[in-house]
């Protein structure tokens, strides 16, 4: 979608840049500075230091990320899990109900599930398709609805637009985890999320060598985020940001690349024997297609599937291919794959796993920026060993 200032492919580049770059730098340098000079009338608490994430890497950075999503303010922070548990802790209270979607990030989860009770929060659980049962769930005390753009491990797209919808008619703040999709592919905010959050970790650095996050979002519910950040103490370091900044100006090449790839290995997955089921919303037999088609920009590098002969084919597969590297995360240049039955999930009976869809036999994969013929050559290798 173009906006004022352009694709989304010039915003990487210049949206939010101190324009003439400093000493004439074309790329903005590390300010790695704790604190800055006073300067006269600035009242104590619009100081500059590293903490309050006001240094020119940040407040950059914030104002690039504001833009991609076509939102109003953003704010980065050290982690994923810190943007998560952050915008908890900054916008609910002792008594508060949350509504979540049913299947999230394992960190999100257990905190919820571990950790609510002790700050007095309670929170219920909901199919992201089903909106016609969330009013079951919901209280006078609810206060914030929280889903994931893209599921993981089996690649859902929830009733986005109901979920903001629902939102808007109770009250509640929307949040929404859009770390497998990227601003590339889906900006919550142009369908009235609230508040929009990245494991930068994942697509946004893009070269699996930072750990980083970000809200991004309407600017008075980011500035209490923010606000709390501050006293939490959850800020990013100026290399970091560095980093970031630099991952995140082929953000746009990266992702459609992977999307292209994931898309090709979809299409040659679902088409051999000895796989049984593809997840991935590019393919017209997914059920999240139609609405993915219609809400994304591209479907993303995130896919997983199914393979005939279980958990020793899955091993199997994993040992015979040879481009992509067993190893948890994602959204990196290089191609990941995982046994979520052997990882995230492995906490779980094989009796639990069936319930949540997880088979023995699931391989996910991050489909990294390598040729996507290779990868597909190298896919159907490893299948042909099975
Ligand atoms: C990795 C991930 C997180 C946590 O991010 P960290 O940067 O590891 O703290 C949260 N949500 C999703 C969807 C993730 O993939």
């Amino acid at each position: 979608m173009t906006k004022r200032g352009g694709s989304i492919d010039t915003q990487l580049i210049h949206a939010g840049e101190i324009r003439p770059g400093i000493e004439g730098a074309v790329a903005l340098p590390i300010f790695q500075s704790a604190n800055f000079e006073s300067v006269e009338g600035e009242e104590y608490h619009e100081i500059k230091y590293m903490r309050l994430s006001n240094s020119p890497n940040h407040t950059v950075l914030a104002a690039k990320l504001a833009a991609l999503e076509n939102a109003e303010a953003a704010v980065v922070t050290t982690s994923g899990m810190a943007a998560i548990t952050t915008i908890f802790h900054s916008l609910l209270s002792a008594g508060d109900h949350v509504i979540f979607q049913d299947c999230l990030y394992g960190g999100t989860y257990d905190y919820a599930r571990r950790e609510f009770g002790r700050h007095g929060l309670t929170c219920d659980f909901v199919a992201g398709d089903r909106p016609d049962t969330w009013a079951d769930v919901l209280r006078p005390e609810t206060r914030m609805i929280y889903v994931e753009t893209i599921t993981n491990p089996l690649v859902q797209v929830a009733d986005l637009e109901a979920v903001a919808a629902f939102a808007r008619d109770h009250q509640l703040i929307s949040v929404i985890d859009n770390t497998f999709a990227s601003p590339v592919n889906f900006r919550p905010a142009e369908i009235d999320f609230d508040l929009s959050l990245h494991s930068g970790t994942k697509y946004l650095n893009g070269h699996s060598d930072i750990v980083c996050g970000a809200v991004i979002g309407k600017v008075d519910v980011v500035a209490r985020v923010k606000k709390m950040m501050n006293y939490l103490g959850g800020s990013l370091d100026a290399h970091a940001c560095f980093l970031l900044h630099r991952g995140l100006k082929t953000l746009a090449v990266r992702v459609r690349q992977q999307s292209g790839s994931a898309l090709a290995l979809a299409r040659t997955l679902e088409a051999h024997p000895a796989v049984t089921r593809v997840n991935y919303p590019g393919l017209p037999s997914n059920d999240g297609h139609e609405r993915a088609a219609r809400l994304f920009d591209g479907f993303g590098g995130m896919l997983s599937f199914e393979l005939a002969g279980g958990a020793e084919a899955a091993g199997r597969f994993a040992e015979a291919v040879t481009i992509p590297i067993v190893a948890p995360s994602l959204g990196g240049v290089e191609t990941l794959i995982t046994l979520p039955a052997l990882t995230s999930h492995a906490g779980l009976t094989p009796a639990e796993r069936a319930e949540v869809g997880v088979a023995d036999g699931l391989i996910r994969v991050s489909v990294g920026i390598e040729g996507t013929d290779d990868l597909v050559a190298d896919f159907e290798a490893g299948l042909a060993t099975l």
